[in-house]
């Protein structure tokens, strides 16, 4: 597990005066070491499986993060967004559809092919397309890793 302890590369600095101020992802991680504390101290595995439950669909939906999709230049996009899966405008959510299909393996079935959203031009390798960053990259799989964990407790706990 990497903490994204909010923090932000400075292209996001720049724009950041005008931008209304969010939480620290230190508020979340609190919460977090609560839940596991409770867990701990009721010997519950119901209540540690409610903590995992609570990561994964705040990395997947909560996150205080940036869009980061690596846009033509090369650059990752610093627009702010709020969870791992969702990007700053339809162009780049497009981009990262693409993105998360090819991490689950998958061709994204709805995607407009050889268009490139941002420009509407022709791309001529889809690998270039929408990429994500190693750490989104490893943070998305653990929590659908964990979600896959909280479904399998949950069957086994109602068993
Ligand atoms: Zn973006």
């Amino acid at each position: 597990m990497v903490p994204n302890l909010g923090k932000e590369p400075p292209a996001a600095r720049k724009g950041a005066r005008r931008l209304p101020r969010r939480e620290s992802a230190l508020v979340w991680w609190a919460l977090f070491a609560a839940i596991a504390g409770l867990a701990l101290w009721l010997q519950s595995w119901r209540v540690a499986l409610l903590g995992l439950l609570t990561w994964c669909l705040y990395e997947f939906v909560l996150v205080p993060t940036l869009c980061r999709v690596l846009k033509r230049q090369g650059h990752p996009c610093a627009e702010r967004v709020r969870g791992r899966l969702f990007a700053c405008g339809p162009g780049h959510q497009q981009l990262k559809n693409d993105a998360l299909w090819r991490l689950a393996g998958l061709r994204n079935p709805f995607q407009k092919n050889g268009e490139d959203p941002e420009t509407g031009g022709v791309v001529h390798s889809p690998y270039v397309r929408g990429r994500l960053t190693p750490a989104d990259r490893v943070l998305i799989l653990l929590a659908a890793l964990g979600t896959v964990a909280v479904l399998v407790g949950m069957v086994y706990g109602f068993r």
